[in-house]
């Protein structure tokens, strides 16, 4: 961050005295300025057996399958997060039931947290972030064209392994 965000002045790096990280701070006013982990929360939906898949609209991966997920909104709890980009992206009304996995993506900084879900009625229909959505028996996964890694692995974790062998899946974490 080039310019303090409470007075506008230049910053500098520099380690504040009793901290252990390297900060931008403000060379006038003094503010501090912390940039931590993004949080994102996502979940597995699914009706009969079948898993809801979304193929995004937008950048990065545009074109590309995803389970619902997006940036937990402050004001809201990690499963309200995961029901409300369900709903956003997927217009798809669900129950979170247990959690399926953390991922730490520390190359971008992100917390990915995902949970199981059972949709409560068999509707759903485009958001703004979707091109096209559908439920996919486990067989019909497109694995080729998932968006992200961490599709792939929590829907691998997900879906019972020993029935329906998934690909070898991509590990791209750190
Ligand atoms: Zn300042």
């Amino acid at each position: 961050m080039q310019f303090c965000s409470d007075c506008g002045s230049p910053n500098q790096r520099s380690t504040p005295e009793g901290d252990t990280h390297e900060r931008d701070v403000c060379t006038d006013c003094g503010k501090i300025h912390y940039v931590n982990p993004k949080v994102v929360v996502g979940a597995v939906c699914t009706w009969d057996d079948k898993v809801l898949l979304c193929r995004r609209a937008i950048d990065p991966r545009r074109g590309f399958w995803t389970v619902p997920a997006g940036f937990m909104e402050t004001g809201e709890s990690t499963e309200q997060g995961a029901i409300r980009e369900t709903l956003e992206e997927a217009n798809a009304q669900i129950e979170v039931t247990d959690l399926l996995a953390v991922y730490n993506i520390v190359r971008l900084s992100q917390v990915q947290i995902f949970y199981r879900a059972k949709m409560l009625t068999p509707d759903f229909r485009a958001g703004i972030e979707t091109l096209e959505l559908d439920l996919f028996p486990i067989r019909k996964i497109p694995w080729d064209d998932l968006a992200f890694p961490t599709v792939h692995w929590v829907l691998n974790k997900a879906i019972d392994v020993k029935d329906h062998p998934s690909p070898v899946i991509p590990d791209l974490r750190g």
